[in-house]
């Protein structure tokens, strides 16, 4: 990383932060946090020299490489972000949309600009459209809390599916309780998809919104969302996608899905912790209640009577996680600059771990849809979900067992839990091939 001064240039633009990516490009921080990746990125996808930028896939777990299988749950950070981390607070920080001092418009411009970069990544048509949350689980309660207060009524109905993780069920759950609304649940067919007939007989006027996963974090079944919201917006209902397992796997066009809600979480998009995003259209979030209030997000405050800002301040009370908002946007473009060579190399990670885990005997891969992200969940005869993670675990290999906050899909399964592998594009053949070995002794000792 180096400082590059441009002199002669507003205070703002005076100086700038590149960042080396792994393919030749560069991001440029500070004033524009803009990836220059080079022309033939997606073509030459180098998985030893994109692992190269992540540090902690060097350690050693207990002798073992590690071989981190549990992206789902967090994705781990590459350097671009961990500098950008380290250089802000280092060099940049103070508070934003306040100060008229030089820290202040610097960080509030690389907040922006960070905003920028999420509604590039989300095709979104404005970046005012583009709310920082906390992550997936705070966009779906503060659409829950505002939008769904303000316009469910008794008799209305909230569509979930059985798949959906619990960050999208309990909000609307509440919701429904607060305002008598109902909600129906649609049923998935037996390889783990969205039952899509059952989908169209449950539409009706009554339905008011549909919040749906655009990809199971268990079952890494992608769903037609760009279908399901045009026949939804048909009988006047609003769609809500929780986008938390779709958008580190593939590109998020919110237009062209023709979504009226899309959320998800830095932290599953190789960002920092601690910030997500809620996009929604801007004549809904205009119309929209504040879901918080307090500093930031008031025009005027007078003890008559206090008015609010527009979107999206209006929806970010107090002081933001400035920092990791602005790591969000490097790590966006970081990601964006290795597709689709990263899509396509997920694709063959995913194609290998389901031939080789298919092959053991006794063992059965839950959620087998022609679409699927590279998420593979699956159980073991007579090996005990928390059994065989803890084994895997002396071998290296992290992965995820039990619910995986989704209970209701596990009862519809008949499962206490599962074993989930979940990959990144940093993930190696090998490291495929490794679990795919330790299963099978892990198999040969019950
Ligand atoms: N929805 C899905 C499908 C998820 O996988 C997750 C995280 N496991 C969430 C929502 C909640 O995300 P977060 O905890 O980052 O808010």
């Amino acid at each position: 990383m180096q400082i590059v001064e441009k002199a002669g240039e507003d205070a703002r633009k005076r100086s700038a932060v590149t960042t080396d990516l792994p393919n030749g490009g560069t991001f440029s921080t500070c004033d524009a946090w803009v990836p220059v990746p080079s022309a033939s990125a997606a073509a030459t996808f180098d998985v030893e020299r994109v692992r190269a930028d992540f540090p902690i896939l060097s350690r050693q777990i207990g002798g073992h490489a590690l071989a981190y299988l549990d992206n789902g749950a967090s994705a781990q950070k590459p350097l671009c972000v961990i500098e950008t981390l380290n250089r802000y607070y280092r060099e940049h920080h103070a508070n934003i949309h306040r100060g008229v001092h030089r820290l202040g418009e610097e960080a509030t411009s690389a907040y922006e600009h960070a905003r920028e970069s999420v509604a590039r990544f989300l095709n979104a048509a404005s970046s005012r459209e583009c709310v920082f949350t906390r992550g997936t689980t705070e966009s779906v309660n503060l659409v829950a809390a505002t939008w769904g207060r303000a316009n469910l009524r008794e008799g209305d109905e909230i569509l979930l599916s059985t798949m959906e993780h619990h960050a999208n069920i309990v909000p609307w759950q509440e919701v429904a309780a607060q305002t008598g609304a109902g909600i129906r649940v649609l049923p998935l067919l037996p390889d783990g998809s969205l039952d899509i007939e059952a989908f169209h007989k449950s539409l009706s006027p009554r339905v008011k919104l549909l919040a749906i996963t655009h990809a199971s974090n268990v079952l890494g079944t992608v769903n037609p969302v760009r279908e399901l919201a045009a026949a939804a917006h048909e009988v006047g209902a609003r769609v809500f996608v929780d986008g938390a397992q779709s958008a580190a796997h593939f590109p998020v066009d919110v237009r062209a899905l023709d979504v009226d809600f899309f959320a998800f979480s830095s932290h599953k998009v190789c960002g920092p912790t601690g910030v997500g995003v809620l996009y929604g259209k801007a004549e809904i979030l205009n119309a929209m209640p504040p879901y918080q209030f307090g500093g930031d997000m008031i025009r005027v405050v007078d003890f008559s009577g206090t008015t609010y800002r527009e979107i999206p301040e209006r929806f970010e009370a107090g002081t933001p996680s400035i920092a990791d908002a602005i790591a969000l946007g490097v790590a966006l473009d970081y990601i964006t600059s290795l597709r689709p060579g990263a899509m396509h190399h997920e694709e063959s990670l995913l194609r290998r771990a389901t031939d080789a885990l298919s092959a053991i005997p006794g063992l059965r891969i839950l959620g087998t849809a022609s679409e699927k992200v590279a998420v593979l969940s699956f159980v073991m005869d007579k090996v005990h979900p928390l059994d065989a993670g803890t084994l895997l675990d002396a071998d290296g290999i992290a992965v995820r067992t039990g619910h995986h906050c989704a209970m209701p899909l596990m009862k519809t399964l008949g499962l206490q839990g599962t074993i989930r592998a979940s990959f990144a594009f940093y993930n190696t053949h090998e490291e495929v091939d490794r679990l795919a070995a330790s299963l099978r002794r892990i198999r040969g000792m019950f």
